[in-house]
């Protein structure tokens, strides 16, 4: 058995994990990077990137399929669809990013160890290796381990009942799905199938779907999935999975596959970490403002550390604990973190929403008044702004709309940066975007709206 010495050994190579290594190697730190899987972990080869490119193409032939019922003069045959092919082509996209991963990882001479690490003590750690066992021992140890689709004792994964991992992999649409749990992968990938041309069913536990969003934000969305003929059926508790239907509280769903999306946990137990004796909270790792966890020189990152299981937070935290470890004096100061739940509408949240902040103005502007919404055809959702009373300073931004994801940035940009209303409102933003609506929301706060 070899023993390799380093400064800093990352276990798994996540968003949070790679970046950590990539900003380390960048900065001169000898690292290690242990991982069994393709570089990117979740989020790349089984996550973020395969759902977008599902929803991509779903979205693709459901506007080939509905356009010539809609107004704008277009005919077109029926499409069909070989999913097969389409997987190949999310298939290829992950391959070319991992490829990139690695580059890039290599390009900032990080040495990376295909395998499983799992602790000896808080500074060594054993890889099995397709060589055999290797032993690395490290002055900084970041876990970055991520997380695992919750399953329910009575749905075990298998066969017809799928996590993510197996639907973003599919060979054919299924006549029927249904999804157990209305958050964002269900819904994200239970509307990519609809528009597929499956029936879907989605069964909420809670009163609402997302719950986690007030209920202005979903509505646009639950109108949307009755128009996709999708049934959402709430305050509905799955029980089971018998000869082609699922039982639940309110009764039996006829399903050929079933989707379970009813969170994630953290991937802690193949890392060996109960040994250490970490605090937690909860199933999650505790962590301070730098990432570090109760055992000195051990850091933890990412899903693993609990919500909001982001791909974008683990990169972020990745990021400062490699700078820590080169000597910097640095802790978390961000303002926010913007989220994007993916579905149609898009949704996107910055900041507090309006409960979460003591007579906060609310303003409001609709995209039904907004020019360039009205000539792509979809006129549903707002902009909302959340501001604090005595200054109007920016304290939470929120949107649901076509295509809000990309101005997730702007929002979180304008909070970073402690924008108040009156800087919004004096911005000129270009004509005709969606983006008007930001300003706008702004000047509605102000008492000087233009457009509405
Ligand atoms: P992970 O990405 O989970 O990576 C952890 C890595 O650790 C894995 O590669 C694993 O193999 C490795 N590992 C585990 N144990 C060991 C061990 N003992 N030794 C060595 N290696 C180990 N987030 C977004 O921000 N935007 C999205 O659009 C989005 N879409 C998503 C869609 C789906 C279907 C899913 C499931 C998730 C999505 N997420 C999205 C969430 C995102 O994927 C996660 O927040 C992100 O991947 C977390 O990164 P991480 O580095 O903490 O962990
Ligand atoms: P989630 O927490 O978003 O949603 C789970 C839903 O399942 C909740 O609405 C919950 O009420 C419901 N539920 C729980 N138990 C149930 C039961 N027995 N029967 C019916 N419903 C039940 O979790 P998720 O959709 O699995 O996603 C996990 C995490 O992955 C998210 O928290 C998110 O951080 C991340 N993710 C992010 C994105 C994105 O950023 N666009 C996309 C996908 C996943």
């Amino acid at each position: 058995m070899s023993e390799l010495k380093c400064k800093l050994l990352i276990i798994g190579a996540g968003p949070g994990g790679y970046v950590c290594a990539i900003r380390a190697g960048q900065l001169g730190v000898e690292t290690i990077i242990v991982d069994s899987q393709a570089p990117g972990g979740t989020c790349l080869n089984v996550g973020c990137i395969p759902s977008k490119a599902l929803i991509h193409a779903a979205d693709q032939f459901h506007e080939i399929a509905s356009a010539a019922s809609g107004p704008l003069g277009i005919s077109v045959g029926a499409p069909s669809i070989d999913l097969a092919t389409t997987i190949a082509w999310k298939d290829g996209i992950v391959k070319r990013l991992n490829d990139g991963v690695s580059g890039l990882m290599k390009k900032a001479k990080v040495k990376h160890i295909s395998g499983d690490a799992r602790f000896l003590d808080g500074k060594t750690v054993t890889v099995q290796t397709s060589d055999g066992e290797q032993r690395i021992r490290a002055e900084n140890v970041v876990i970055a381990t991520g997380s695992s689709p919750t399953e329910l004792p009575f749905l075990p994964f298998g066969d017809d009942i799928l996590s993510s991992t197996e639907a973003l992999s599919l060979q054919e649409v299924p006549k029927s799905m249904v999804v157990v749990g209305g958050g964002y992968i269900g819904l994200e990938i239970g509307t990519a199938f609809a528009k597929l041309g499956a029936k879907v069913t989605v069964v909420e536990a809670t009163g609402q779907i997302l719950p986690q969003y007030d209920s202005a934000l979903s509505k646009p969305v639950s109108k949307r999935l009755q128009q996709l003929g999708i049934d959402v059926q709430l305050n509905t508790k799955a029980s089971g999975f018998h000869k082609g239907k699922l039982q639940t509280d309110q009764g039996d769903i006829p399903a050929d596959k079933v989707l379970v999306a009813v969170g994630r946990r953290p991937r802690t137990d193949s890392v060996g970490i109960d040994e250490l004796m970490l605090s937690m909270d909860d199933a999650f790792i505790q962590i301070n403002k730098s990432c570090q966890t109760s055992m000195r020189g051990i850091y933890a990152i990412g899903d693993v550390t609990g919500e909001p299981m982001l791909a974008h937070r683990a990169m972020a935290q990745g990021e400062m604990v490699a700078e820590i470890v080169a000597g910097h004096d640095l802790s978390w100061d961000k303002r926010c973190i913007p989220a994007v739940c993916f579905t149609d509408p898009e949704i996107v949240t910055c900041g507090v929403l309006p409960h979460e902040l003591k007579g906060a103005k609310v303003s409001e502007f609709p995209f039904a008044a907004n020019g360039r919404a009205m000539t792509t055809e979809r006129e549903d959702g707002f902009i909302r702004i959340v501001a604090r009373p005595e200054d109007d300073a920016v304290m939470g931004i929120q949107a649901v709309g076509v295509g809000v994801s990309e101005l997730s940035a702007t929002f979180a940009l304008a909070i970073e940066m402690g924008a108040t209303l009156q800087d919004i409102g004096a911005t000129i933003h270009a004509h005709p975007t969606q983006s008007e609506g930001f300003q706008e929301a702004a000047l509605r706060a102000l008492g000087k709206a233009l457009h509405i």
